[in-house]
């Protein structure tokens, strides 16, 4: 049981223009999974590696039950790190390397098998324990890696990217298991990801964080609904938001082919970039838009550019006069490549930005 708390982590790698992380505040509760998720040179990893303590900060503090660890060696720290495609020694069989950090610690031989054995059965790999890495498939291989990870009952869990190496199915299997594993443990765990779902579906919250700097931070509906701002919005989501930079005349709001009524009550800036989700824009034929059209929904006049039937929904990617829009329709719809259509965008459900800093505009 341990809480981790970052404070001002800073880290400024040699030569680099730009911090790799700038600040960083961030409180993991007690037995919480918290996933930190950007893209690719966020900073993800070098948060993650300054509180394994594979690196120094340049500033801050990491505190591990209150207590500042930035001078600690790891192996003091009782912290686990999981790595995606994780190195397992290829001539020790798997119950000899998820005992290894046991047997490190002077543990009973009788000892070291209940404990493997008890967290073998609870990775569903009891039955390969005399297997070499070689003789494991990938996900096999992943789950010893955590097997490793799990017998020294560790203050804290660090995940690196630890299914991205998997193939999709294997991924979203070891997902909801990794998920259910560690609120059955109540661990406290630093999870580190560029995959949005892993993001959406794992985290009790979510920090997203762009060049260094945390953006948001709060549980996955939060972040999804009620992004603070652009970056956000457009990171959680797929296919992703649709971002459109309006000009506001009156209390209309313009683009090409794109013309709303200004949300009342807000004060929309003269430049804005609304935001819709793929699922709050419905399709209609072109020649019959719904009667009556539901309350602050405005129509657009689109043709389908292209549709992706997925079996459960289609993703339409539409042109309205000029500006790219993304939708959603259930089941296999009836439209194609070619057709024109209104798209029905639901206002009330849209997001606002401010066009130059991007920050979340609210009524
Ligand atoms: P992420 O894990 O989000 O992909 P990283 O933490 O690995 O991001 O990297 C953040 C930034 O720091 C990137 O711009 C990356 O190129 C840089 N960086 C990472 N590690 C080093 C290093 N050892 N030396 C110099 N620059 C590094």
């Amino acid at each position: 049981m341990a809480t981790v708390a970052l404070r001002g982590l800073t880290r400024r790698y040699p030569g680099a223009e730009r911090p790799a992380l700038a600040g960083l505040d961030l409180d993991i509760a007690d037995g919480e999974l918290l996933v930190v998720v950007g893209p690719s040179g966020c900073g993800k990893s070098t948060a993650l590696r300054l509180v394994a303590g594979l690196d120094v900060p340049d500033g801050g503090q990491v505190l591990i039950d209150g207590k500042d660890v930035v001078h600690t060696p790891p192996q003091d720290r009782d912290v686990a790190m999981v790595f995606q495609g994780y190195a397992l020694y290829p001539h020790l069989t798997a119950r000899e390397i998820m005992a290894f950090p046991l047997k490190m610690r002077g543990m009973p031989r009788a000892e070291q098998k209940k404990v493997v054995d008890e967290a073998a059965t609870m990775l569903g790999i009891g039955h390969l324990l005399a297997r070499r890495p070689g003789e494991l498939s990938g996900g096999e291989r992943q789950r010893v890696a955590m097997g490793r990870a799990i017998v020294r009952k560790p203050k804290a869990f660090l995940f690196d990217e630890p299914l991205s190496n998997l193939d999709a199915a294997l991924r979203a299997e070891l997902r909801v298991d990794l998920g259910a594993l560690v609120r059955r443990l109540g661990t406290t765990s630093l999870y580190v990801t560029h995959d949005q779902v892993e993001a959406m579906t794992l985290g009790d919250r979510v920090a997203v964080m762009k060049d260094g700097v945390l953006q948001q931070v709060g549980p996955p509906r939060q972040i999804y609904e009620d992004p603070t701002n652009v970056f956000v919005a457009g990171f959680l989501g797929s296919p992703r938001i649709n971002l459109v930079e309006v000009t506001r005349d009156g209390d209309r709001l313009r683009a090409a082919g794109v013309d709303v009524a200004a949300p009342p009550g807000m004060d929309v800036p003269a430049k804005a970039i609304v935001g819709l989700r793929p699922e709050n824009l419905a399709i209609h034929p072109a020649d019959a838009a719904p009667t009556p059209l539901p309350a602050s929904t405005s129509l657009l006049a689109a043709r389908v550019t292209a549709a992706e039937p997925l079996g459960a929904e289609t993703i339409l990617h539409l042109d309205a006069g000029g500006t790219p829009l993304v939708a959603r329709a259930p089941g296999f719809a009836r439209w194609s490549a070619g057709d024109a259509v209104q798209v029905a965008a639901v206002v009330s459900t849209a997001l606002w930005f401010e066009a130059g800093s991007g920050e979340r505009v609210r009524a």
